[in-house]
């Protein structure tokens, strides 16, 4: 690759240039946040307001996240957000798997 600042070529994992010591940004120095962190996360947020009427968004945000946290680890990128979603949907998963338990049990004890 050539240097931004200089237009010198110089070596693809080099962190300065050594022409003129200007930082070299590379991909993979500034990672952006993986789509499947923020899907996860979205997804999360979601969940907790429409877990009501489906149970399945709050397992996927833990699916989607954890994908996410993955592939942030692999890239070297920040997964702040997919583990903010992570953390979400556990909550969600267990808040409405006992809203959803206490509703059959409800249901089952009244005659
Ligand atoms: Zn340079």
């Amino acid at each position: 690759m050539y240097c931004k600042n200089c237009g010198k070529e110089i070596d693809d994992r080099a962190a300065i240039c050594p022409h003129c010591g200007v930082p070299v940004q590379t991909a993979s120095q500034q990672p952006s946040t993986p789509g499947l962190c923020i899907a996860g996360f979205v997804l999360a947020i979601l969940s907790v307001w429409f877990g009501v009427l489906v149970c399945i968004p709050p397992v996927l945000a833990i699916v989607l996240s954890s994908r996410g946290i993955r592939k942030a680890k692999e890239n070297g990128s920040r997964s702040n957000l997919g583990t903010a979603g992570l953390v979400i949907g556990i909550i969600t998963t267990v808040f409405w798997g006992i809203m959803y338990l206490m509703l059959i049990i409800t249901a089952i004890a009244s005659p």
